[in-house]
């Protein structure tokens, strides 16, 4: 019996079953993939519509397809004979993205709809859907001191526009394809995860990468100004990859939290200047701050109230973030540095 099986009415996974990790050439399903495949799952198919030359990581063993999932034949063929399904496939970004490419957020739902039919008619036993906490009705994430958000806070609804509208919407058709037809559908809303072999350039990325890879710019060109987007007071909390992919395996697991959206995120606050405090000590270096009031910057204040995963799960994420973040300024330092020398890189 594996270390999970006593928790939450966890049921152990079957290690021949085939795994279907959809948008695997990206940051989380790229480290969900490693993940089933170090804990010695034979059977996976890794799927995303980036070229294979672009997936973040290449895992050797795996069956690696270039599909596009928005397309119902794909999700047929992405899940024939498949056991398992994890959605972790979607057009998304950080508060740069999500704030400007709204319909490319909004038609992921095209993704989540062909996928879970096509998974229910293949038989599969449990189908997994990756959320987010942008589902969360705004209205209650107005001041940087924000009550902790938990489940029940996304209704009534205000969920942020574009990006969160779609994932209130796929969560529901999950919980639907339980409630009628009886498949097995669980669901995750992430808080803002980061790591390693994630995106860092480019438009798409996050506040701990984008402000890791400042950092690393400045250092490198002598410029002791660094430019951070709103006024630095915009709270979030921010979970380390290793734990994001941990607790969707125990969640997809657990009988109990069968079409239950639950929050898998930490409950450490900081602001974005705290963040940039930390970055700022890991690159050891202290830089002056312009504040850049007409970038995008989001809700003012959010965070993960994990009452629920404890009391089922009996566990929450808990990389410190100082720690987390060392890792990754690390990775993001070698990419800079790989990028200068011409290497290819993941951003
Ligand atoms: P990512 O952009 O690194 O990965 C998403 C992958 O999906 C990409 O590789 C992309 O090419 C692929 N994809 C997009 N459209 C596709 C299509 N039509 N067919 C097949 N593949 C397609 O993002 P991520 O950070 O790994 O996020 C994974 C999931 O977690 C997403 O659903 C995202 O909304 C959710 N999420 C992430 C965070 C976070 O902080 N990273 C927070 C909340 C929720």
């Amino acid at each position: 019996m594996d270390q999970q099986s006593s928790v939450g009415g966890h049921n152990p996974p079957d290690k021949n079953g085939l795994i279907l990790v959809a948008g695997a050439g990206g940051f989380i399903g790229g480290a969900l993939v490693r993940y089933f495949q170090a804990k010695g799952f034979t059977h996976i198919r890794a799927v995303d519509k980036k070229p294979l030359p672009e997936w973040y990581q290449h895992v050797p063993g795996v069956e690696s397809l270039c599909l596009d999932l928005s397309e119902h034949k794909n999700c047929v063929r992405a899940c024939e004979n498949v056991w398992e399904v994890y959605n972790l496939a979607a057009d998304m970004g950080g508060m740069g993205f999500i704030e400007r490419f709204r319909v490319e957020c909004l038609r992921s739902v095209l993704i989540n709809t062909h996928l879970i039919e096509a998974a229910y008619r293949a038989g599969a036993e449990r189908y997994f859907y990756s959320s987010s906490a942008c589902a969360y009705n705004t209205e209650l994430q107005k001041d940087p001191k924000v009550r902790a958000l938990k489940e029940s806070d996304a209704y009534p609804a205000m969920a942020e526009r574009g990006y969160g509208w779609e994932k209130l919407f796929s969560e529901m058709v999950c919980q639907e394809y339980w409630a009628e037809r009886g498949m097995k559908t669980f669901i995750a809303r992430f808080h803002n995860v980061y790591g390693p072999n994630g995106t860092w350039d480019g438009g798409r990325e996050k506040a701990p990468a984008a402000l890791s890879r400042k950092v690393i710019e400045c250092k490198d060109t002598g410029n002791n100004s660094i430019t951070i987007w709103g006024d630095g007071t915009a709270t979030r909390s921010f979970m380390y990859i290793d734990d994001c992919v941990k607790g969707v395996d125990m969640i997809a697991h657990c009988e109990k939290l069968i079409a239950t959206p639950i929050n898998l995120g930490t409950s450490e606050l900081v602001s974005v200047n705290e963040l940039v405090d930390i970055v700022e000590a890991i690159g050891g270096v202290k830089l002056h701050r312009e504040y850049d009031l007409n970038a995008p910057r989001g809700v003012a204040g959010r965070n993960s109230d994990n009452t629920m995963i404890q009391s089922i799960l009996h566990w929450e994420p808990r990389t410190p973030l100082r720690e987390g973040m060392a890792k990754t300024y690390a990775w993001i330092n070698q990419q800079y540095n790989d990028r200068k020398a011409g290497k290819r890189t993941v951003s």
